[in-house]
């Protein structure tokens, strides 16, 4: 079934179904148009518009990655005409995680772009964290290549992993793309805005552009510009365009929503211009030093504290002022002989990234700190080491959270061997890490296959792209999963299979893990499906047969059920939930012409006997006063335990016989009256 899907995507990649769409990325501060990021669109002759997040696992699963990214950026350049004339607008485009640990990657680049005649100058590769944390070295290697060809790099979602901080420092990143979810928000809560600002001040520290994302409002832009950003990019600027736009947006930029300061639209010229206002531009850069999550300090060569931030200060237990002008192994003497040596070593140029280190200093809770610690060479202009930038970042929480992480994981293994449903476990990008020994038995394939996307391969054709839609619809939303499917072993035979999963989130909320269940459905589908059938046939023959029938709960009177017959016989339709009493009350004489009792009707006399009634014949008077003759005869219907819930009433048109035989007697006996009256 794979197979299908691979030609289902290689078709949909030769047929020309999958294509970049382009979405405006602005300076923030005047509006004007900078580069588009290019996004995949597959669509889907048959499911329309198939999202990336749906369809690039699926490429990646079926190893059609590379030749899909190969389309895709042909079709890019060729279709960007548009952007290659235009000066000097820039092309962002995004790459998979597989496709970072490819060699050939940079050289693909450089051989694609130039038989295109678009400037490598111009391309922007947008990677995200979790396409680095594989192989480390290999990545640097290849980014520094695709550095080498003047092709620049972006960290995307930038603050929604771990290591970020890292990353930064090892890779050559010339951009930064805030996460949307920040910018999202930033209006409702101060956290996030102070993590904006610290990311844009860390941003800038280390020379990079910084660019936000999923930018809605003018609100949002106001208060990102006010903040430092450089650029952003979101539906308040433009939505992704097929490349039949370009044109148009190219020529016609700015884009609109020059920066205007909090709500207030301002002349342009009136703009902050921030280089002209050192004085303010100073106090943002203080308060975003202030503000980092990060410890920032400055040292000089006799390893004094040049300048400091609160963070930092904080993390040693003093003030700032106490810092300032003091040396280190006097501020804190306790960590000093640990960390001396690296000091040294950065004033003689070496560089330490991240290196994790067990501060003796407890934190408030009283646990035990873990620090990741870098020690860089700062230079001067003549480029003489003039001492050393530190940055210290406190991963306690992150070690606690895997710590407990990690338990709460051996008590999940141990706690679901008893139950009947198969567990699973997957990171925050779905990628399966666990799946129980029994899915083994219960699908033909091993746990080990279903790793990563891996279980992909055991769906029924038909299910892979709304099963994908439906998982990264929840991780997109974080609400629960809850989806059914149909697994083979390859031999024909599908079982319907159910799964169900919620998020694990972090202290901040993230969601670090989706824990979930499957279960074999294909028996209970097929008891369900049976039921509905025999119902459905029963129904059939109930419908079809000549006698009139109403079955009602009892003793509420709720009809339950009619067929059509006994809407002839009634003459009106039947309403299910109408009660009994309508057919009755009043209505019913007995051929003597005597009204009914109460316990006399025929169904309180089942329901009253537990046995069904004779059929009698009885005179039913309808609404618009007419009369007919029908037969009828009652019976109990029983429930669990023999109790009588309900009563069916039976009815048979009797009224032409009944009312042949009447006029006969009544010609009869004016036959015996004239008789009479001639003798
Ligand atoms: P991304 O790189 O973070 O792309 C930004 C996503 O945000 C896009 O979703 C875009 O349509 C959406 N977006 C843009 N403006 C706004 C806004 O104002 N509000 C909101 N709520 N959303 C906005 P899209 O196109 O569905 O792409 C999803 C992801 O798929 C991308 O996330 C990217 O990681 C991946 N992707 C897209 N195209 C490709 C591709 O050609 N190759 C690879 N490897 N991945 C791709
Ligand atoms: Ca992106
Ligand atoms: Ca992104």
């Amino acid at each position: 079934m794979v197979a299908t899907h691979a030609t289902d995507l290689r078709k949909a990649l030769e047929t020309d179904e999958i294509v970049p769409y382009f979405q405006p990325q602005v300076e923030l501060r005047t509006g004007l148009l900078t580069g588009f990021e290019a996004l995949a669109r597959w669509q889907h002759p048959v499911h329309g518009t198939i999202p990336p997040d749906v369809f690039i696992p699926l490429a990646e699963e079926i190893g059609l990655i590379g030749t899909l990214t190969r389309k895709l950026l042909h079709k890019v350049f060729t279709s960007a005409a548009a952007i290659r004339d235009a000066g000097d607008i820039t092309i962002s485009i995004n790459i998979s995680a597989i496709q970072f640990h490819d060699k050939s990657l940079p050289e693909q680049f450089q051989t694609m772009a130039r038989h295109e005649g678009f400037p490598l100058d111009r391309i922007i590769l947008e990677i995200t964290e979790s396409a680095l944390i594989d192989n480390m070295d290999q990545a640097v290697a290849i980014a520094q290549d695709l550095k080498a060809l003047g092709i620049r790099l972006a960290l995307d979602d930038f603050g929604t992993g771990y290591s970020s901080l890292l990353h930064l420092q090892s890779l050559p990143f010339s951009e930064l793309k805030i996460d949307a979810r920040f910018v999202r928000e930033m209006s409702d809560t101060r956290e996030s805005r102070k993590i904006v600002a610290a990311v844009v001040g860390l941003g800038h520290s280390l020379g990079l552009n910084t660019i936000a994302e999923g930018i809605e409002t003018s609100a949002q832009a106001d208060m990102l510009l006010w903040l430092g950003c450089d650029c952003g990019q979101g539906w308040l600027y433009g939505p992704p365009v097929p490349a039949s736009d370009l044109p148009s947006l190219v020529s016609s930029r700015p884009l609109g929503h020059p920066g205007s300061l909090f709500g207030r639209t301002v002349p342009s010229d009136a703009l902050p211009n921030l280089e002209a206002m050192p004085a303010q531009r100073l106090a943002q850069l203080q308060a975003i030093y202030d503000g980092a999550p990060v410890g920032l300090c400055f040292l000089d060569s006799n390893l004094r504290y040049i300048s400091i931030n609160k963070r930092l200060a904080e993390m040693n237990g003093a003030s700032i002022a106490n810092h300032l002008g003091r040396r280190v192994s006097d501020v804190i003497p306790d960590i000093f002989p640990k960390v001396e040596s690296y000091i040294r070593r950065a004033l003689q140029g070496e560089v330490f990234n991240g290196l994790e280190f067990a501060s003796p200093k407890r934190d408030a809770q009283g646990h035990l700190r873990t620090l990741l610690l870098s020690y860089h060479p700062a230079r001067d202009e003549a480029n003489e080491i003039v001492g050393v930038s530190v940055v210290v970042i406190d991963i306690t929480e992150r070690k606690l959270s895997e710590e407990a992480l990690r338990e709460s994981e051996d008590h999940y293994r141990h706690s679901v061997e008893l139950s009947p449903q198969i567990p699973w476990t997957s990171d925050a990008a779905g990628r399966i890490l666990t799946a129980g020994p029994r899915w083994e038995t219960a699908t033909g394939w091993t746990p080990e296959e279903a790793l990563g996307q891996g279980w992909v391969k055991a769906l029924h054709p038909a299910d892979v792209i709304p099963t994908l839609r439906i998982w990264a619809d929840s991780r997109r939303s974080g609400n629960p999963v809850d989806v059914e499917f149909r697994i083979g072993r390859g031999d024909g035979v599908w079982r319907w299979m159910r799964s169900r999963a919620s998020p694990r989130r972090d202290a901040s909320g993230n969601i670090i893990r989706w824990y979930g269940t499957v279960e074999d459905i294909d028996d209970a589908k097929k008891a369900e499906r049976a039921l509905r059938e025999s119902e459905a046939l029963l129904r059939a023959i109930f419908d079809a047969v000549p006698v009139g029938i109403l079955i009602a709960e009892m003793p509420s009177g709720r009809i339950l059920m009619s067929n059509p017959r006994a809407a002839a016989i009634f003459r009106r339709a039947i309403p299910i939930g109408e009660n009994i009493d309508i057919y009755r009350r009043s209505n019913l004489f007995h051929a003597d012409g005597r009204s009914f009792d109460q316990e006399e009707y025929p169904m309180e006399r089942a329901i009253g006997s537990g046995q069904p009634t004779r059929a009698e014949e009885i005179l039913y008077r309808r609404g618009d006063g007419t009369r007919a003759w029908i037969k009828a005869m009652a019976a109990p219907v029983c429930g669990k335990h023999d109790a009588i819930v309900g009563a069916v009433l039976a009815v048979q048109d009797i009224d032409e016989t009944r009312l042949e035989k009447e006029e006969l007697l009544g010609r009869i006996a004016k036959l015996e009256r004239q008789l009479k009256a001639r003798s």
